[in-house]
């Protein structure tokens, strides 16, 4: 693996950028694409993985850096891994409350033992724009639909994630106790490790 001191996120989001920032550590830094430009690539593919490698070509070609994307959501068993790369517009771009309610309703009536579910990230890292071999790493973290909302923190389908590992919903751990455990930190261990960061 090339010596690698600075990469573009390709992300406008800066809560995103300092919690990868904090979960990648000092030796890269990461740069936002927001410097470069404003334009978001539409996301075409059918999979995390096509999207967050169209991202990061697209960050990378427009900063002329290496470049970082990820691609994350939620993909529940029952409904055949749906929302999946939908999960942000579920709802028609209602906002997480409506999509929250729209997945309680896909789901009425269907038992716990069928309610499995995945957070899924997965993040790229491409060379250059035209890197025929990127980095992938993906992190599932497995939990369960609950039947109502539960928690505070968080964001998206936090208070409707069941994390069996601590019997809480994912919106009643602490930000700091989410971000050891989650499918995002789950990515970037891996990613560290192919970069040979820790
Ligand atoms: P993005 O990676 O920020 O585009 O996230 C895509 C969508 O997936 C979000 O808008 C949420 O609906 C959902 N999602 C991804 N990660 C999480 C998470 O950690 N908690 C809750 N929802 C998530």
């Amino acid at each position: 693996m090339m010596n690698l001191t600075q990469l573009v996120l390709a992300s406008h989001n800066a809560g995103k950028l300092k919690e990868l920032q904090a979960m990648l550590g000092n030796a890269v830094q990461l740069r936002s694409i927001g410097e470069f430009s404003q334009v978001e690539p539409e996301e075409t593919g059918l999979s995390f993985v096509e999207n967050a490698i169209l991202k990061a070509r697209n960050a990378a070609r427009i900063s002329g850096l290496p470049a970082l994307a990820d691609d994350s959501g939620l993909a529940v068993d029952y409904l055949g891994g749906a929302p999946g790369i939908y999960s942000a517009r579920y709802a028609d771009g209602k906002g997480d409350a409506a999509n929250n309610a729209k997945l309680l309703e896909a789901l009425k009536d269907v038992p716990d033992s069928e309610r499995g579910a995945q957070f899924v990230c997965v993040l790229a890292l491409v060379r250059h724009a035209d890197d025929p071999l990127p980095i992938l790493c993906e992190g599932l973290w497995h939990g369960r639909i609950l039947h109502a909302a539960s928690g505070e923190h968080g964001f998206g389908y936090d208070p409707l994630f069941w994390v069996p590992e601590r019997n809480v919903s994912s919106a009643e751990l602490s930000p700091a106790d989410k971000n050891q455990i989650s499918h995002r930190a789950r990515a970037m261990d891996l990613l560290r490790q192919r970069l040979s960061l820790k």
